[in-house]
């Protein structure tokens, strides 16, 4: 609680220590202690209503829509024809609303550990949690690490939506899982994980680590990111990687005409902003590629 004070959330996390951003709170909707993380929803004054797993934005009404779009789309129209997603995380829903609107994807399964954030997303958040009532998807509870271990050869693209790695989400970050995650790919298959900022505290370590995961177990491999405010330093980046060695995640695929971004509500993703996500400052390109 003491990220509540004064009628402000602060947003305090070991992984980026010195700083933090806060939203004035006009009502704490829902506080709770489940098997895994403190989960709480508030109903902020200038972000509508917020997310927060173990004192940490997920997501906000008023910005959510960019990290989905592109943690979905990056990888979907990089891939000629993305049939099967397997989704690890995502409780809130945002994700698999995102994924189900690509006209090449047929059956989404997903899988996520705590079916308290799931529960109350639906309940609470449900501009977010409609893509859990996507026919196309089925869900899972557990542990995402686990069930990775399960699946061999099955799936087109792979995304992992997962909160930071303090907590349930640690396993989700170590080189171990890109293995797993490349196993269970198919043929030409793509994965992509959130993967932190290049600014605050840690961020850029894990986001390198986790790229020389990618660049290691993959045929190619790539680092993206969007901007979201209520993210820390307001940006998150995306570490991807393909199967073919032909796969140039800079350049989409598939191209959404004009028309198709209206029809699926795109609000952030387009080609054009697909092609600049993996354009980086110079000196995190110094550390991500040593160039
Ligand atoms: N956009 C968010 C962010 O980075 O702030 C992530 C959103 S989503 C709510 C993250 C989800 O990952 C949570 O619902 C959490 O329960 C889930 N998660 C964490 N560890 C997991 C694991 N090992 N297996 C499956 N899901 C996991």
């Amino acid at each position: 609680m003491d990220a509540l004070k004064k009628g402000w959330f602060s947003e305090l996390c070991p992984l980026w220590p010195g700083m933090c951003l806060s939203l004035e709170v006009e009502e704490i909707i829902h506080s709770e202690k489940s098997k895994y993380q403190d989960i709480m929803v508030l109903k902020t004054k200038s972000h509508g209503r917020v997310l927060t797993l173990d004192g940490i934005i997920q997501c906000t009404e008023a910005d959510e829509f960019s990290y989905q779009e592109m943690i979905s789309f990056l990888p979907l129209c990089s891939h000629p024809c993305p049939k099967k997603v397997l989704i690890i995380g995502g409780g809130d829903g945002g994700v698999a609303r995102e994924v189900a609107k690509h006209p090449d994807v047929e059956t989404i399964i997903q899988c996520e550990i705590d079916e308290r954030v799931v529960e109350l997303s639906r309940k609470y958040l449900p501009f977010m949690a409609s893509g859990f009532d996507n026919p196309k998807l089925t869900l899972h509870i557990g542990d995402g690490f686990e069930f990775m271990g399960k699946h061999q050869k099955e799936f087109d693209v792979i995304i992992t939506d997962s909160s930071d790695p303090v907590g349930p989400a640690e396993a989700l970050f170590e080189e171990s899982y890109f293995r797993l995650m490349k196993a269970a790919l198919r043929d030409g298959g793509i994965i992509c994980s959130q993967a932190e900022n290049i600014w605050a505290g840690s961020g850029l370590d894990i986001a390198s680590r986790v790229y020389k995961f990618c660049q290691t177990e993959f045929s190619s491999a790539a680092y993206g990111y969007c901007l979201v405010p209520t993210y820390p330093t307001g940006q998150i980046g995306f570490v991807l990687g393909g199967l073919n060695p032909k796969t140039n995640f800079k350049e989409p695929l598939r191209i959404l005409s004009k028309e198709e971004q209206s029809q699926m509500d795109l609000r952030y993703y387009s080609p054009e902003i697909h092609r600049c996500a993996f354009v980086l400052p110079r000196f995190a390109k110094k550390v991500m590629d040593g160039e």
